[in-house]
């Protein structure tokens, strides 16, 4: 057993909370923070007062005309500088990531930690988002004179953002918010998820270094939903860009409508995943199994709701069968350790709830199902054939290892599976012709569908349909998603 030799943690490290520039004490104390993977306590995070949260959105509301007005190419080279010094230093926080969130040591080295500093060198590079309206003649008319109108369309930031983001890619999540609010000009105020929000604290201490002004990044942290909600409720807060479950997603919208939040929302998934009768079952097979290794399903992306021709079913389920019998799940920090733990106990008992009710609703369990004997809270690979459309295990997201597989009898029949759900996140068409995919795919109500193919380009607009969110990120989308359009317009004679 190869096991990753980490740094040893210190518990007993203090982390603290940015308000304003200054690194201060936690008002309400701290709380313990366990690994999943051993469920020893490896660090404490500060619990914010609701009063330091209102002074984080307060801070981040007074930076924001100096930081508005510093010109893009400067924010962006901050960025820049701030994407280097993470680059430099991220590998130093590999033990404490990986130990708070209990991904396997490889998910962490290869997925966990390269995205956050890639997300903010993304945004490197200051981009001109003006537009000119194409100019018109006007008559003279009660407003004004006429002659020939023109309107200049330019992108305001919107002001102070609170990221609020969930615990499955602490800092890959919070970094593709943060980087193009900042280079949007906005000023921000991070709130991680509670079960895993130390390496992003330390992240910030980076990025800090990189010379934001004091108040333009403000982190504060708490074990509860209380520091979220004070920053979706504060007057000071222009806009919430959450990362997170649908049903807390659905709660911010109410709570935010009283001061009018701008939204972005980037909510839950349960993609579907067709596969046609001429298919390669081969590659639809390696891609499906990513829903146990990569973070044991703990992933908003991943294709748990697998649609597969009938001609084709029997070879897919026993090849995923196959497939789920050699992963091995272990010590998230051995290194042939392929699915690692669930986040806690309380997801655990939920992941194992969910499957309990798939079987009880006349699923077949193939494989999984079973405690395996470990102290972490894991949850075996687990696959559920013979499922129907309104099974829980194929309406609701588990977010654990757990696939679910249907039968079609045909394209048409496909898409009709695929869109029966609440959800449109992520969605993927694997047939032998790409333009049959392309066909397909573009039939599925999901904001992205992958052809042939799990990984998403880098650029694309990111975000979901239906209860998987509003808005678009990534890329250009990101600068679109922190900005509000104000339009300058003249009459000239
Ligand atoms: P969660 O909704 O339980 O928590 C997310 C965040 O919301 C946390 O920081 C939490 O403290 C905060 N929060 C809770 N109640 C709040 C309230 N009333 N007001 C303000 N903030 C509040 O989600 P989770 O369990 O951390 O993450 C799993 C979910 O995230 C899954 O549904 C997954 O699909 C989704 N997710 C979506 C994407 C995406 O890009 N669409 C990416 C990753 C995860």
């Amino acid at each position: 057993m190869a096991l990753a030799e980490l740094e040893p943690l210190n518990v007993d490290e203090e982390y603290r909370l940015l308000i304003g520039g200054d690194w201060v004490t936690p008002e309400a104390g701290t709380y313990e923070i366990v690994d999943p993977n051993t469920t020893q306590v490896i660090g404490h995070a500060p619990e914010a007062s609701i009063s330091q949260v209102n002074d984080a959105a307060a801070a981040a509301k007074a930076a924001l005309p100096g930081w508005r007005d510093t010109p893009m190419a400067e924010r962006c080279a901050l960025l820049g500088r701030a994407a280097d010094l993470i680059d430099e230093r991220i590998g130093g926080l590999t033990g404490l990531l990986q130990g708070e969130t209990g991904a396997t040591i490889n998910i962490t080295e290869a997925v966990q930690l390269p995205a956050c500093g890639d997300r903010f060198r993304q945004y490197e590079t200051p981009v001109n988002l003006d537009e000119s309206m194409a100019p018109y003649p006007v008559e003279a008319n009660p407003l004004g004179p006429g002659g020939l109108a023109g309107a200049h369309v330019i992108r305001q930031p919107v002001g102070v953002v609170a990221c609020i983001t969930s615990y499955n890619f602490p800092l890959v999540n919070v970094s593709g918010k943060v980087a193009p609010a900042l280079a949007m000009g906005n000023t921000v105020v991070i709130k991680p998820a509670p079960q895993d929000p130390l390496a992003m604290i330390k992240v910030v201490e980076i990025i800090e270094e990189a010379g934001f002004p004091p108040g333009v990044v403000n982190i504060v942290t708490g074990s509860g939903a209380a520091a979220g909600a004070a920053l979706v409720g504060s007057p000071d807060v222009n806009m919430v860009s959450f990362t997170g479950s649908s049903a807390v997603g659905v709660k911010i919208m109410e709570a935010g409508a009283p001061t009018m939040k701008r939204l972005l929302m980037e909510l839950g998934g349960k993609g579907a995943c067709v596969l046609t009768d001429d298919c390669n079952v081969d590659s639809a097979v390696g891609a499906i199994a990513s829903v146990w290794g990569l973070h044991s399903g703990q992933i908003c992306t991943a294709p748990t709701r697998v649609i597969v021709h009938r001609s084709r079913y029997d070879e897919l389920v026993d090849k995923l069968t196959a497939v789920a019998g050699i992963l091995k799940v272990g010590d998230a920090l051995d290194r042939e350790t392929i699915v690692g733990p669930v986040i806690t106990e309380l997801h655990r008992n939920r992941v194992e709830h969910f499957i309990a009710s798939g079987v009880a609703d006349g699923a077949t369990m193939l494989c999984g199902g079973e405690r395996p004997d470990l102290p972490g809270y894991f949850v075996a690979p687990t696959l559920l054939a013979d499922c129907e459309p309104d099974m829980r295990v194929v309406t609701e997201e588990i977010f654990g290892p757990v696939v679910a597989v249907m039968a079609h009898d045909g394209d048409d029949h496909a898409v009709e599976l695929a869109n029966n759900s609440n959800y449109g996140l992520f969605s993927y068409v694997f047939a032998d012709s790409p333009g049959r995919a392309f066909e397909i795919g573009q039939r599925i109500q999901s904001g992205n569908v992958g052809i042939n193919s799990l990984a998403p380009h880098v650029n694309a607009p990111f975000g979901g349909f239906k209860m998987s969110g509003i808005g678009r990120d990534r890329g250009i989308f990101g600068l679109h998603a922190y900005s509000e359009l104000q339009a300058l317009s003249w009459v000239s004679s």
